[in-house]
């Protein structure tokens, strides 16, 4: 078992390890980057495979609109000619030339408007698709700064709650087991104790403890690993 002083370093020990876990936490808290970065992505995506799909549909509207005024156009010749103004037989040979080549122009624009009849459905549908994944991530990333906001609101709590239990924690330590205690805290990532296991290792390095250390140990010494130097807690398998 260890000494009274030891148990209550390991309580002091406990409670540092904590905060050092709650700054870990907060430093490390997930506040949707990673979902920012896989929209980011996706609207990578959107702007290109969106845009292709509304370039294709603009040149669709451009030929309608464009066949629209040919339509328009032989409508109005065929008036012209059939109407009984048009006498002179050059002016009927020269109408008779736009019609055809008004023709010509709207055999070319069907053609390419039913190409794009074929691929503007399936574009849109796969930039519609992108736009859904977009629209979910960014529901998700609500989702998840709201949690964060709950998460670092549990972790000020919690550093509050054992920054206030601190002060009780540190009676009955000696100022010189204090003071070998935050010198290995410094050293060692701010965790200062580690558990002696049931198979005479230290549990925060893992190192076995030499036999003549486990006497110490069982002798109520304050012993520190020879691998990490943390201060070792002996509870002879009790912790
Ligand atoms: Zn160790």
């Amino acid at each position: 078992m260890a000494s009274l002083e030891l148990q209550r370093l390991w309580k002091l020990s406990q409670i540092d390890s904590g905060l050092v876990e709650i700054r870990h936490r907060a430093a490390n808290l997930d506040i949707g980057q990673r979902i920012t970065a896989e929209i980011e992505a996706l609207k990578a995506q959107d702007a290109e495979v969106g845009g292709r799909a509304r370039k294709l549909s603009a040149d669709l509207t451009d030929l309608e609109v464009l066949q629209k005024g040919i339509e328009d156009k032989l409508k109005k010749i065929d008036k012209l000619m059939y109407g009984g103004t048009v006498v002179n037989s050059r002016e009927v040979e020269n109408l008779e030339k736009e019609v055809a080549a008004l023709k010509k122009q709207r055999a070319a624009n069907d053609e390419k408007i039913l190409e794009l009849w074929e691929v503007v459905p399936p574009a849109k549908e796969a930039a519609a698709k992108i736009e859904a994944q977009v629209a979910a991530k960014q529901k998700q990333l609500v989702e998840r700064k709201k949690a964060a906001v709950a998460e670092k609101a549990k972790l000020e709590a919690d550093f509050v709650r054992l920054t206030q239990a601190r002060p009780d924690a540190l009676r009955g330590i000696s100022p010189g087991l204090m003071n070998k205690y935050d010198s290995v805290r410094q050293r060692s990532g701010g965790i200062g104790m580690a558990e002696a296991t049931k198979k005479n290792t230290c549990a925060g390095c893992g190192t076995v403890i030499a036999e003549r250390m486990v006497q110490s140990l069982i002798d109520e010494k304050a012993v520190t690993c020879e691998s990490c130097h943390r201060i070792l807690y002996y509870t002879e398998g009790a912790v």
